[in-house]
């Protein structure tokens, strides 16, 4: 067993009314901290208060963007226990992204058995309203007080805990998405396939630009010939067309995301077609022209899914299933949240209960 030291707040701060919650605003009473020093490792694994972290100006982080993230969630079931969904998977990814980063990896059992004595501590923070969860920010940032450009000696590996509310408030809504043109979000041999700041820094523009537009999302194309389907800002991207379910396949540029993962099966084992392959641009435009493109989709875990009712390409506005959310969609939206709050049983041995 890892030693892990618990220092209790004094000071326990006051809940967020359920209805109040949004996403990302409210941190829970303590964070889990473990430092990692060139020569000793990873080191002094603590929970402690919530608290602001003190760096110096010249620590690395700030300078060159050495850091990596991962992004989970806890659900009370609906028979009041404490649930989190495929844990060790974002622990996996966050050491393959550190790899990427040359972070050096961390003990993913160790990892594991602090998130659910955090989870355990501040338990009284994951909302029970239906649809709400404790959002999970596991992130590791480079502290070596030094301007040379070099993997950094020291880091911190940091988690902090956000309640969120019900990311559907009054059913699902579908989401309008407009396909990037200018600008890129990776390329092969690039940062994509890593859970890294410097990917959403960058994509920020093409953000920016799909706002000014009335659009919430970019779908983004790939960096070479601007032609194959990537993912949309913080989902993978997936399309039903003439009854198959298409998904970009992982390709070395594309986020390897969980919620993509668990699709994947759950179609599988409902007999649905799926494919993970190549899918350029032109073939979903001439799915829609020909009456075969049924749904689009995004996957993630803050929405789990979400629909898209429109999808804009250069002058183009596709409407999607008539902006409402398909068979497909629903059934992956209801298996897998029925799985995450326990109303249905959990045959893929994805949930911890804690
Ligand atoms: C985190 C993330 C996703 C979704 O991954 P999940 O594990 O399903 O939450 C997709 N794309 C990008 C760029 C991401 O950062």
């Amino acid at each position: 067993m890892h030693n892990i030291k618990i220092e209790q707040t004094s000071q326990p701060k006051e809940k967020p009314a359920p209805d109040q919650l949004g996403f990302g605003h409210y941190f829970s009473d303590h964070m889990f901290v473990l430092d990692y020093t060139e020569g000793i490792g990873w080191h002094d694994p603590r929970i402690i208060p919530y608290q602001p972290i003190s760096l110096d100006p010249s620590a690395m982080i700030f300078h060159y963007g050495q850091s990596v993230f991962e992004g989970l969630k806890a659900y009370i079931t609906v028979d009041g226990e404490a649930l989190l969904f495929r844990p060790d998977a974002n622990f996996k990814r966050l050491n393959r992204s550190n790899e990427r980063l040359c972070i050096p990896a961390i003990d993913e059992q160790l990892a594991l058995e602090a998130l659910k004595q955090l989870v355990a501590v501040d338990r009284e923070w994951i909302p029970t309203a239906p649809g709400t969860s404790l959002y999970i920010r596991p992130f590791i940032i480079a502290t070596e007080e030094n301007l040379g450009v070099h993997p950094s000696k020291k880091y911190q590996f940091i988690i902090i805990m956000s309640p969120s509310g019900s990311y559907y408030k009054e059913g699902i809504n579908p989401v309008k998405i407009m396909v990037e043109q200018q600008f890129v979000r990776a390329v092969k041999g690039g940062t994509g396939e890593a859970k890294t700041g410097g990917n959403y820094a960058s994509a920020l523009k093409g953000q920016e630009i799909a706002d000014r537009e009335g659009y919430s999302q970019t779908l983004w194309l790939d960096g070479k010939e601007n032609r194959y389907v990537e993912e949309v800002g913080s989902m993978n991207i997936f399309f039903k067309i003439a009854g198959t379910v298409v998904t970009p396949e992982l390709n070395g540029s594309i986020l390897p995301g969980i919620t993509r993962d668990s699709m994947i099966q759950v179609l599988k084992s409902k007999g649905i077609p799926v494919e993970e392959r190549r899918i350029s641009i032109d073939e979903v435009v001439e799915a829609y022209h020909n009456g075969t493109l049924e749904e689009v989709f995004g996957t993630g875990t803050a929405a789990v899914i979400s629909p898209v009712g429109e999808l804009k390409y250069l002058d183009e506005k596709m409407s999607i299933n008539k902006g409402e959310i398909g068979e497909v969609s629903q059934m992956l939206y209801d298996t897998l949240t029925g799985i995450q709050y326990g109303k249905i049983e959990d045959s893929f041995d994805w949930t911890i209960r804690l």
